[in-house]
């Protein structure tokens, strides 16, 4: 048999909203790789849909609206919404509240005790962070002035290197924005090599074809729910399915799984600047996709898929 790969594509802030194209962009958004996969109207909070379930499977993929919400009220947040992505655990509960964007001590010693990342490693996999930070974050983080985020933390804890400028330089790793021209511009990284954003997606797919865990985490779509006018949120929604555009036209669907999720949502309610409690979308695609679309009803059924995916458990 060949070999299994997984990746798992985060986007930050991205839920399932109302059909209301004042508040939404997704609903003016050109989406023509995420619709190939999914038919129209994926992108909708399902008791708008006609089915009402929550759930699309096509030939190619399956989605499932994710709770996000983990029986807490309020707003869900970032670091507890990725440590529960993460360890399969129901963390806002364990800690008691939504907490975020960085991890307070209780959701650090969570995420340290054991997470995906470690699984991996612990199995005699291979694992990677696939998106890379610049000196100046390496810095911060050794004066003590920032607090790596989940998923760093979680990387970090099981021995993973992070990746640096020179792993982007090399074509190893790929920004968070995708094509690097952020590090260029605003970063001072003059050197890094510009992508296209479907070159991006062929180059995530091409480094999660050599690791058995991989994890590449878009935080931007987060910032984009935040601020700025919903035509720009409009735009973002248009990159990221460029993006998957050139991941899907290379992923491997006979023998790798890729699950696209979220943390909470965000972007798709412009009409305010706060995380929504909307549902996310966990998107699979490859083998089982189907199959796999029925374990899923919150955050914490995701890694429960990774681990099944990479027998993790029969270690
Ligand atoms: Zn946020």
């Amino acid at each position: 048999m060949a070999k299994r790969h997984l990746l798992i594509f985060f986007l930050d802030g991205v839920g399932l909203g109302d059909p209301d194209p004042e508040t939404n962009p997704f609903l003016k958004a050109k989406l023509p790789g995420l619709d190939r996969l999914l038919g129209k109207n994926w992108f909708l909070r399902p008791v708008v849909l006609a089915d009402q379930v929550g759930l699309i499977t096509t030939q190619w993929a399956s989605l499932v609206a994710t709770d996000a919400n983990m029986d807490l009220p309020g707003r869900p947040q970032s670091a507890t919404g990725q440590a529960t992505i993460l360890t399969g655990l129901n963390v806002p509960k364990l800690v008691g509240e939504h907490y975020g964007p960085k991890p307070n001590q209780a959701v650090a010693s969570i995420i340290r005790q054991n997470n995906l990342f470690q699984e991996v490693v612990t199995a005699g996999k291979t694992a990677i962070l696939i998106t890379p930070y610049p000196q100046g974050y390496f810095d911060a983080i050794d004066s003590g002035r920032r607090l790596f985020s989940s998923v760093p933390l979680a990387a970090t804890s099981a021995g993973l290197p992070l990746m640096t400028a020179d792993d982007l330089r090399a074509g190893r790793a790929v920004s968070p924005g995708f094509t690097g021209q952020g590090w260029h511009d605003f970063l001072g990284y003059e050197d890094v090599p510009i992508l296209s954003l479907e070159d991006a997606g062929r180059q995530i797919a091409a480094i999660a074809q050599s690791y058995d865990f991989s994890f590449f985490e878009h935080w931007p779509s987060d910032r984009s729910g935040h601020r700025g006018p919903i035509d720009q949120a409009v735009s973002h929604l248009e990159m990221i399915d460029q993006v998957l555009v050139g991941l899907f036209d290379y992923w491997d669907e006979e023998n790798d799984l890729l699950i696209i999720t979220s943390d909470h949502g965000n972007i798709e309610e412009k009409n305010h600047r706060l995380h929504s409690r909307n549902p996310v979308p966990t998107i699979l695609v490859g083998p089982g996709h189907s199959t796999y679309s029925a374990w899923i009803s919150d955050l914490a059924d995701i890694a429960g898929i990774v681990r099944d995916f990479l027998e993790l458990e029969n270690v």
